[in-house]
């Protein structure tokens, strides 16, 4: 096996954390262990790939059920004390990128339930849309809903070029990332852009916690990678928090080779984490998203419920779970499986409850 950014061999001996239960990105709970690898030459973090790995990855997406509990609505994000669609927020985000696509070809890959779809038809009412997933579940409904010229299964089928080509949460979820980007190039036109949007594993150690994400970016891996494809690899200025928006352009004829970056140790932190959750008494979980759901598999009858701001969530049941609100007093601690920034702003917003994090 290989680091998926810079290609050396990498030691599948030398897992640097070990994952006995994990989560799927729709939440659902994986009970197959997974393992994941550090690359010593670039300090990119990776799944270790196995044939079983790869099977249950496919029967993930086969099953998948994103974000139920809000009826595919986007989940409620915290690092906002009020709930904001993600995708508006990055369309407003990439503004001066997108200013000058009047008209123009549009394609949404791993599009999903459709919520980019959503945002670009609110924000860019001109632009003819496409869209892409392996699972054609929703294609007849997306077409209907947001007008859309063609829906493709697989990016092969593609043969037009696109002025904004977008990829939110894509990325993070591919194998074979050399093939997926000199695809990418290929559906590109000469001014087009694409926008990459992956979680940022420097700001979000519960990231590892998702099975079915077999690269954990950071900023510079995430940069020395695409900058192999891309001439123009640009992150704007405002990000969301927890995830990394990168803006691609100008495809290479031939990726170039790798450029060495610094590497971070975002493991041991982890591993931490791990070995705490494991510890704990009995306790409520704050959060209803991966992360949460990934605290909840190693708490088992120690977890005594969720807890979330979110009033389309509270007294529904998740993983047999009951979802209580989040603003209510309750005797047993609360654990936060978020990152220290987001923790701060939980506090301020509940100073009631006796936190762990
Ligand atoms: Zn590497």
């Amino acid at each position: 096996m290989n680091c998926l950014i810079c290609n050396a061999p990498l030691n599948t001996q030398n897992s640097v954390i070990k994952l006995n239960q994990s989560v799927a990105s729709d939440c659902t709970p994986v009970n197959l262990p997974a393992e994941i690898l550090w690359c010593d030459e670039c300090g990119h973090y990776q799944k270790l790939v196995s044939a079983e790995y790869l099977r249950k990855v496919d029967d993930i997406y086969k099953n998948y059920q994103p974000y139920s509990l809000n009826q595919g609505k986007e989940q409620q994000n915290f690092s906002a004390s009020i709930p904001f669609t993600r995708c508006v927020k990055l369309i407003k985000n990439c503004f001066n990128y997108l200013k000058d696509k009047d008209v123009c070809n549009y394609l949404d890959i791993g599009t999903g339930s459709g919520a980019m779809l959503q945002a670009v038809e609110s924000e860019h009412q001109d632009w003819t849309k496409y869209a892409q997933d392996i699972s054609d579940n929703n294609a007849d409904l997306l077409i209907d809903k947001y007008s859309l010229v063609d829906f493709y299964s697989s990016l092969s089928d593609v043969t037009l070029n696109f002025d904004v080509i977008t990829l939110i949460h894509v990325l993070e979820h591919i194998e074979d990332v050399d093939g997926f980007l000199t695809e990418l190039g290929g559906i590109l036109s000469n001014s087009g852009i694409a926008i990459i949007q992956v979680p940022a594993i420097e700001e979000n150690i519960w990231d590892f916690a998702i099975f079915d994400h077999i690269s954990h970016f950071s900023r510079q891996g995430l940069e020395a990678l695409l900058s192999q494809y891309f001439d123009i690899v640009t992150f704007p200025e405002e990000q969301i928090a927890k995830e990394i928006t990168v803006i691609v352009s100008n495809p290479r004829r031939k990726p170039r080779t790798y450029i060495r970056n610094n590497r971070a140790d975002k493991h041991t932190e982890f591993n931490q984490k791990q070995g705490q959750i494991r510890s704990l008494e009995n306790v409520y979980v704050l959060g209803t998203g991966p992360a949460a759901c990934f605290c909840a598999s190693l708490l088992g009858s120690r977890l005594l419920g969720f807890l979330d701001e979110d009033p389309d969530k509270i007294g529904k049941s998740l993983l047999c779970k009951k979802i209580f609100d989040a603003n209510s007093n309750y005797l047993r601690p609360i654990y936060l499986p978020y990152p220290l920034e987001q923790i701060r702003q939980i506090k301020v917003r509940l100073p009631q409850h006796q936190l762990i994090y």
